[in-house]
């Protein structure tokens, strides 16, 4: 049997559980949640590595309609970030709309019906609407490295993190020195027996500051919510004022002297320090702030290797200038595919091209929200919608907004579907690539994940979120291209 839904939301993370709060506020019920896994949460039920925790303070790290006073610090770890999540989803009645176990396998645009038509891996849905709430991190990037599938003991990645399989006393290499990685190796380096970091390029990492938040804390912010509110507001200004240091590669210098001072208090070996400072500009791949994982690197038991990796053997891995290494466990911190999505190839617009097909490589969206050709779409954190300065719930939050007014703007006109011009979809995309310019990403002098194959960085936004905000506050009717609906009397319109 097909179900038809108004609204087909997938992944259940922040932004897939935003969508559905949303649209419950609007009094739209008729939606519906898939999710592959059998639990909601998106990146932070996968990632649940020890130490896991947000480098985004949690006042400023969750929804701004739904304040938590009782986080307990500062920057809250994964299990409180994935329980406030679950609360919402309680709290807004959401948990009944979500399909658990119900992966996406390919969406096609009927343009004869004017909706979605969804293949999952439990039955056939069509929408109206679909909103894709993946999210840019959720599909682990293994490295393609020589001999790999020889290996003959544990490897798992830091998002698949195998908890049945105990590190104590085993020789470990950790593959990447990431935004995880740099978080789970001070948890496991004093009681592996061997720890091996294999580090391709060494991450800028600044001061972690942060510290439980007391019980008169959490007292005051339950009694009165105007002062976390005014908290939040402050953690926002801050985070913002420190945008003009990816600006430009000029103003960068100021935030790596405080950085280098970090590494210089905390590793003592200059030799060791030499492996560990980097040779480009702070900002151009995500910075870090950790307070533990550089005193880890100078333990007896840890070793940083920096020559790269040639061979993995059953057994050990060998490095290009000869050294083998034995291993009895693999952990990879290698990040995830972001500039080639998975759900890319799934969804398939009006001319039957899927995104993936049409984007050769360099995603690109209105807005980073919606596509030309592929009607009644909405993207959650899609392309240049990433930060590196901040909290993306505030992206997520705005693109919410843009979805909420571009519903009512259909129900209000009686079409039945919305799409971006072309034109305007280009406009877009040429307005960021101009404001990417002389940025810390773009003339950083590094390779990274920001950057799509053709060397476009088609994962950020450039400028504030204010200016974001600012943009998407009102829907455009000229910028997008609408149809009527095809069969009037059979529907309710969105
Ligand atoms: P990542 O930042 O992409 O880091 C991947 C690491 O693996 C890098 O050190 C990279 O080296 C290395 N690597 C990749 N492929 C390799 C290969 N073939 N051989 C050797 N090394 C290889 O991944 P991540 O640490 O999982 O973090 C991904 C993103 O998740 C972050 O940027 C951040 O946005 C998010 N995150 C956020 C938090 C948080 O606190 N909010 C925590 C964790 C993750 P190169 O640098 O040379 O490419």
């Amino acid at each position: 049997m097909v179900e038809h839904v108004q609204v087909l939301i997938v992944g259940s993370g922040f932004g897939g559980l935003g969508t559905a709060i949303a649209l419950k506020r609007d009094g739209v019920d008729d939606f519906v949640v898939l999710e592959r896994a059998d639990d909601l949460g998106g990146t932070w039920r996968d990632n649940s590595y020890p130490g896991c925790a947000c480098d985004v303070p949690s006042h400023l790290y969750s929804f701004s309609f739904a304040p938590n006073p009782n986080w307990s610090r500062t920057f809250s770890r994964q299990p409180e970030i994935w329980a406030y999540l679950r609360d919402c989803a309680d709290r807004y009645g959401i948990a009944p709309h979500i399909r658990f176990g119900t992966e996406l396998l390919g969406a096609d645009w009927d343009d004869e019906r004017r909706r979605w038509v969804a293949r999952t891996s439990r039955g056939e849905f069509t929408a109206d609407v679909l909103v894709a709430a993946t999210g840019p991190l959720a599909e682990p990037s293994l490295p393609d490295l020589p001999g790999l599938s020889t290996f003959a003991g544990t490897a798992f990645h830091s998002a698949r993190w195998d908890h049945g399989y105990d590190l104590t006393g085993k020789r470990v290499a950790v593959i990447g020195t990431g935004a995880s990685a740099i978080q789970f190796v001070p948890q496991i380096a004093g009681r592996v027996a061997r720890l091996d970091v294999y580090q391709r390029t060494p991450p800028w990492i600044m001061p972690r500051r942060d510290r439980p938040l007391t019980r008169v804390e959490r007292r005051v912010y339950r009694a009165v919510p105007a002062l976390q509110r005014l908290m939040r507001a402050a953690i926002y200004a801050g985070r913002e004022a420190f945008l003009p240091n990816f600006r430009s590669v000029r103003v960068s210098h100021l935030a790596q002297r405080i950085a280098l001072r970090h590494l210089r208090s905390q590793v003592p070996d200059p030799d060791l320090r030499a492996k560990l400072t980097p040779n480009y500009a702070m900002g151009c791949k995500r910075i870090l702030v950790s307070n533990d994982y550089l005193p880890a690197l100078t333990r007896d038991n840890v070793h940083v290797v920096t020559d790269p990796i040639a061979e993995v053997r059953r057994h050990s891995i060998v490095t290009a200038d000869g050294t083998e290494r034995e291993a009895d466990a693999i952990v990879f911190g290698t990040g995830f595919h972001v500039t080639d999505l998975p759900i890319a190839e799934r969804l398939r617009g009006r001319d039957g091209r899927s995104l993936a097909e049409i984007w050769q490589g360099s995603p690109q969206a209105y807005l980073g929200v919606a596509v030309a050709g592929f009607p009644n779409l909405f993207l959650l954190l899609g392309p240049n919608t990433g930060l590196g300065h901040t909290s993306v719930v505030i992206m997520i939050e705005a693109q919410i907004g843009y979805l909420r007014r571009a519903l009512r703007h259909l129900r209000a006109t009686g079409a039945a579907t919305v799409e971006p011009r072309p034109d305007a979809q280009r406009d877009f995309v040429r307005y960021v690539d101009e404001n990417m310019r002389g940025t810390v990403w773009t003339a950083g002098g590094c390779r990274s994940w920001y950057l799509d194959p053709t060397g476009r960085n088609s994962a950020l936004w450039p400028r504030s979120t204010w200016a974001y905000r600012r943009l998407l506050r009102r829907f455009r009717p000229d910028d997008h291209e609408f149809s009527l609906r095809a069969q009037p009397k059979a529907e309710v319109p969105v």
